[in-house]
């Protein structure tokens, strides 16, 4: 877009920028109260991912309430809405264990096969997150969740990085929420920069605020926003943190997990690399958490490429869990944990990371994670040895397992009713033969017709239900033309 289509575009579209508000989360397709919903779905090919049951053909599903009832064939359900699901798949909804979700609403704006990606990267995030308004960081979680789940993601972690003042937290925080995806909002408890719109500072104090310890005030903050957003256990979404940016000691550690802990964070979460080499005495990460008695089930370790075996050892013993970003991750010396973590025993998810810059398709994601496997010798072998459910289990059971959603992650009666439904009647969709096959290696997003979590209908017949599309779009642009015109008053020299 040339700058006179800009100005124009941004004195055309001022008006509707104005009329968003942070209560205008779109309403819920109307569908039966949550405890009465029976829902059927007749003679669809059953991806399960649980062990027991594997792959079922022209099968019935039911959907009570917010679980999967009964599976079986012909089934008779009185009261039930009915979906004729002949000749396509049903499957687990996807788990992502590490999204910035923010994001979400950038698509594009830095890529990765784009001279100086990082620096780039960086830049435009310490500038977004300045110009962002509230009303921006509520519309680019709603956006975000609702671009998840339109792919078939249908919990993940949010690592909240730049949302950083209270009104900000909340307005993400709220954004997520009614977007209905379900997983874990988890707010960092660090980064306030100093500068603001028109700003000139020097790079290094930007880049050293970035990095800075939390502040008191998070904390105080997290609480409120824990009480106001996630006093319902129940609901899909639900309250962690993440550590400061740069934490790079035990006692750091150790004073931020225990605050996060009295908080009640569910999951706690940290950018993390092993130390490599570190001199006598000096900090060597997951080593040291585990001597200081501080491991444990909610620690959740993202990135984490150079894990050795003994960290893994740690980290299946505490029933912690990582997630390698395995696309984000390709231009990095150090290939993905993922498949060592999951040998260990370890809870090992997969996530985008960066949706910004990378295609939101999660199938990509999941294709990334059986090809980053040939990145070393060892990894190579391990591949191998696998088949399609393997690679799957890291978007399914395995990822579910890595958010604390031991109920989800599966096509199990008994579980939450977080399902995929998957058209397969386009030419490149293999017509026939295993689901897993399939699905894992010619499922895209386009294929993603329906998507229910807990029990309730986000997508149906293609389309994202309650939602706008062209209103939600132009408030999109509206939000983005805004945003980068005020990034571009900073100057980081
Ligand atoms: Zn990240």
């Amino acid at each position: 877009m040339t700058d006179m289509t800009r100005k124009r575009f941004l004195g055309l579209s001022a008006m509707t920028a104005a009329g968003l508000a942070l209560a205008s989360g779109a309403k819920a397709a109307p569908q039966a109260k949550a405890a009465n919903r029976r829902l059927l779905i007749k003679g669809a090919d059953l991806l399960t991912m649980d062990p027991k049951l594997g792959q079922l053909y022209g099968m019935d599903l039911l959907v009570e309430g917010q679980t999967i009832a009964a599976i079986g064939k012909d089934l008779k359900v009185d009261g039930a809405e009915v979906i004729d699901a002949r000749g396509m798949i049903l499957m687990p909804g996807m788990v992502d264990g590490h999204r910035h979700v923010w994001e979400g609403i950038h698509l594009g704006l830095v890529v990765k096969n784009q001279r100086g990606y990082s620096a780039r990267y960086q830049d435009s995030k310490m500038k977004l997150m300045v110009a962002f308004t509230p009303e921006d960081n509520y519309l680019a979680n709603y956006v975000g969740g609702l671009t998840a789940l339109s792919t078939g993601v249908t919990s993940l972690i949010d690592y909240a990085h730049i949302q950083h003042t209270p009104d900000k937290a909340d307005a993400a925080a709220k954004g997520l929420k009614d977007s209905g995806v379900a997983g874990w909002y988890c707010w960092q408890t660090s980064h306030s920069p100093t500068y603001g719109p028109g700003a000139t500072i020097p790079l290094a104090q930007a880049e050293a605020e970035r990095g800075a310890s939390p502040e008191p005030w998070r904390y105080e903050h997290a609480a409120k926003m824990r009480d106001k957003y996630f006093s319902d256990s129940s609901a899909p979404l639900k309250f962690g943190l993440a550590l400061s940016a740069n934490v790079k000691s035990l006692e750091a550690q150790r004073r931020e997990i225990t605050r996060c802990r009295e908080l009640g964070a569910g999951k706690i979460l940290q950018h993390y690399h092993t130390p490599v080499d570190p001199p006598p005495g000096g900090w060597r990460g997951i080593v040291d958490l585990e001597a200081a008695g501080l491991m444990g089930p909610d620690l959740h370790f993202d990135h984490a490429n150079n894990l050795t075996d003994e960290d893994l050892r740690i980290l299946a013993k505490a029933g912690a869990s990582t997630c390698s970003t395995v696309m984000g991750e390709f231009p990095y010396a150090v290939p993905p944990s993922h498949w060592r973590a999951r040998a260990a025993g370890v809870a090992a998810s997969i996530g985008i990371d960066v949706p910004i810059a990378l295609n939101n398709d999660y199938f990509e994601t999941v294709r990334a994670a059986f090809w980053n496997m040939y990145r070393t010798p060892e990894g190579a072998k391990a591949a191998a040895e696998y088949e399609p459910e393997d690679v799957l289990a890291f978007a399914t059971t395995m990822g579910a397992r890595a958010l604390r959603q031991d109920y989800a992650g599966s096509l199990t009666v008994g579980k939450r009713a977080d399902m995929v439904l998957l058209r397969t009647d386009r030419f490149g969709f293999a017509p026939h033969g295993s689901l897993a096959a399939r699905v894992v290696n010619f499922g895209a997003w386009a294929d993603v017709d329906s998507v229910w979590v807990a029990g309730e209908a986000k997508k149906r017949k293609g389309e994202m239900l309650g939602v706008d599309m062209m209103k939600l779009r132009q408030q999109q642009i509206d939000a983005q033309l805004r945003a980068e015109e005020v990034a571009k008053t900073i100057t980081f020299t």
